[in-house]
């Protein structure tokens, strides 16, 4: 009786691992490609996708406000 349940515990870790490998590497494949993509804003530090930041002076921006701002306060 003993070993049945060592075995179905045994089957149960087998499919717990399978199931909880799969999605952790979906997630760490699109963690790279986020990664990639992603950009900080220089003046408040959010990130945010290199698309959609605001490129000035060799940094990238959130917004045009922060972008108006670093400037101002640099120059
Ligand atoms: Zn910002």
């Amino acid at each position: 009786m003993g070993k049945i349940i060592f075995y179905i515990l045994v089957a149960l870790l087998i499919y717990w691992f399978i199931n909880y490998r799969q999605p952790k590497r979906k997630k760490n494949e699109s963690f790279t490609e986020l990664a990639e993509d992603t950009v900080i804003c220089a003046h408040c530090g959010v990130y945010l996708p290199k698309k959609e930041a605001i490129d000035s002076q060799n940094k990238f921006f959130c917004c045009q406000e922060h972008c108006d701002l670093y400037v101002n306060s640099s120059s």
